[in-house]
């Protein structure tokens, strides 16, 4: 159970896993699997701040991890060896921690009011100073609390932060930090309910869960060094920090207008999760080889060192690239079962025809809908050309078709062709251009041979009869 390795991916599961966070998820599991088996991959789900408890949310952030092929080692349902993972569940320990810095001086009751707090925000900004808490209950001795608890007032308790300090830490992304302790101000802990902050329950369960490497946002950054204080206060030991740069969408934070925001976006479009992997293990990692990779090779490259600062931008025609290249790897029943679970009609495909049409069709297919696409321009009664096929039926021959559709009963389209020739003298693109236009209603598609052959009979002679009511 010794493990060195101790990754967590600590998400607040308030909606979708938008992409920035998946990618921060895969950086935490590769992290722990580079590791081999010296690591361990944590979930842990941070859901104190939630007004209510989020049980949908949670299913579909952990199935969104799961689909993306994301094991974790521990996480809420399992009973691993420092549940519970759920940090609504171990509030215990967050108040058994504030109430050891509380006795060893480190922490204090701050009795002031929302009111007296916004005052003196407002004050500080308006003589341009930050707005730090000032300090005033930090003082108060034993009579002066004892007279504002008498007086029914309710105190949050604030880290004492210590002075003329600078915490310096390494953060595995950014590199060296200092921040001087007279940047922080005393911040609380513990709200005046009771609860935790974000910033102390986060880092009293990394410190409790022996975590080693605490990958986030850069969002976080600026807490780092408060939790950093905090565990030094209780004795605990800190786990590395490594603070990713944020995904951007092009204009901005990654939104829809992107074409995709979170993993469920994607898993909705036909994405696969092997090729949102590979796209996401290379937004803001360097040193990946070209090509599709497996989850264990896409750990056993995985290095901190190659974690870049720059802020990552979110781009569909890289996704697109390894989309093409997982669906390339698909085999034909995982490529039909895709196919059937995003919504196409597979049914159409004569069973016989089915691994035919797989090989035919996989090099022109990068999501579910183009397959679709075509199943329909082979089974379908009518063909509906595309503009640009049609303008070229249009300036074709008659006879072209009338030969085609004369040899239209040969099984193979070499003896079709060979006809057509001797006919008409056509050769070439001249020949193909306008039987491709006329048998798949595009210009461009799979291979003509493997499609003649998948064309039912009776749709070979319509395609061709119907080429024919729109040549020259
Ligand atoms: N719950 C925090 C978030 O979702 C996690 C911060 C962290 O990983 O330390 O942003």
């Amino acid at each position: 159970m010794n493990h060195t390795v101790r990754t967590r991916f600590a998400p607040s599961p308030t909606g979708l896993l938008h992409l920035g966070n998946a990618r921060t998820a895969l950086f935490a599991w590769l992290a722990a699997r580079h590791a081999g088996p010296d690591g361990r991959a944590v979930l842990r789900i941070e859901d104190t701040d939630l007004a209510r408890h989020q049980e949908a949310a949670i299913a579909a952030l952990t199935a969104d991890l799961a689909w993306l092929g994301l094991d974790f080692d521990e996480g809420p349902g399992r009973a691993g060896p420092y549940a519970p993972y759920r940090q609504s569940e171990r509030l215990d320990r967050h108040a058994a921690a504030a109430t050891a810095l509380l006795d060893a001086g480190h922490a204090y009751p701050c009795f002031c009011t929302d009111e007296e707090l916004e005052a003196h925000r407002a004050l500080a900004r308006a003589s341009g100073r930050p707005p730090r808490y000032a300090g005033t209950c930090r003082e108060l001795d034993a009579s002066a609390r004892a007279a504002r608890v008498a007086a029914g007032r309710v105190a949050s308790l604030r880290f004492a932060v210590p002075s003329r300090r600078v915490v310096t830490f390494a953060d595995a992304v950014h590199g060296e930090q200092r921040v001087a302790t007279s940047e922080l101000g005393d911040f609380v802990i513990q709200r005046r309910d009771g609860t935790p902050t974000f910033l102390f329950a986060n880092a009293v369960d990394d410190a409790d869960m022996a975590i080693t490497l605490a990958l986030r946002g850069e969002d976080h950054l600026a807490n780092t060094p408060r939790q950093l204080l905090v565990l030094e206060a209780l004795g605990r030991p800190a786990p590395r920090y490594g603070h990713l740069p944020l995904v951007h969408g092009a204009q901005g934070p990654l939104s829809k207008r992107d074409g995709a925001a979170s993993v469920g976006d994607l898993r909705t479009a036909g994405y696969l999760p092997l090729a949102v992997v590979n796209y996401l293990a290379r937004l803001g990692h360097s040193g990946y080889p070209d090509g599709l990779l497996s989850h264990a090779e896409l750990a056993a490259g995985f290095a901190l060192g190659h974690l870049g600062r720059a802020p990552a931008r979110f781009d569909l025609t890289q996704l697109a690239h390894f989309q093409k290249l997982a669906v390339q790897a698909l085999d034909s029943d995982t490529f039909l079962a895709w196919l059937a679970a995003s919504g196409v009609d597979i049914t159409v495909i004569p069973i016989a025809a089915r691994a035919g049409f797989v090989a035919a069709v996989r090099g022109n297919v990068s999501l579910p809908s183009e397959a679709g696409r075509w199943t329909t321009r082979l089974y379908a009664a009518e063909l509906a050309f595309s503009a640009e096929a049609l303008s070229l039926l249009g300036t074709t021959p008659r006879a072209l078709f009338e030969a085609a559709l004369a040899a239209g009963a040969e099984p193979e389209l070499d003896a079709v062709t060979a006809a057509v020739q001797a006919a008409t003298g056509a050769r070439g693109p001249a020949l193909f251009r306008p039987l491709r236009a006329a048998l798949t209603g595009e210009l461009a598609g799979p291979d003509l041979k493997a499609w003649w052959r998948l064309l039912p009979a009776d749709r070979r002679l319509a395609r061709l009869r119907q080429a024919l009511t729109h040549a020259l």
